[in-house]
């Protein structure tokens, strides 16, 4: 169980990471804007374009998935299940909760999905 200061430097750290978050996504929506065809900035340079925004777009879909998985534990941060293992109901340690408040399994779950 996680006392008042822990859970509020771990609300510090998603509170961080979803404005570091935000900032991301409306870079990428900058990147990911339809190129114009009329750019003259030839054939290939158009293709490398396309590319970088398949590829940039793909980050924002990432990263929205990331926003919404942080939101989601801010808002679940003063439930009792908050900082327990989605899989095996153990809790999480402190360290890892604190590099990475939106993650729901612990470190040998983690490690069993991979492999
Ligand atoms: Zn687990």
């Amino acid at each position: 169980v996680l006392s008042t200061d822990e859970k509020e430097l771990i609300k510090q750290k998603l509170l961080t990471k979803i404005l570091r978050t935000e900032e991301n996504i409306s870079d990428l929506k900058e990147l990911t804007k339809p190129i114009s065809p009329e750019n003259a900035i030839g054939r290939i340079s158009r293709m490398d374009a396309i590319n970088n925004k398949s590829v940039n777009e793909a980050t924002l879909r990432n990263a929205k998935q990331k926003l919404v998985q942080l939101e989601r534990s801010l808002m679940e941060l003063d439930s009792d299940s908050f900082g327990l293992c989605g899989y095996c109901g153990k809790s999480i340690e402190l360290p890892k909760l604190l590099v990475m408040p939106e993650n729901k399994l612990c470190v040998s779950c983690v490690k069993a999905k991979i492999n």
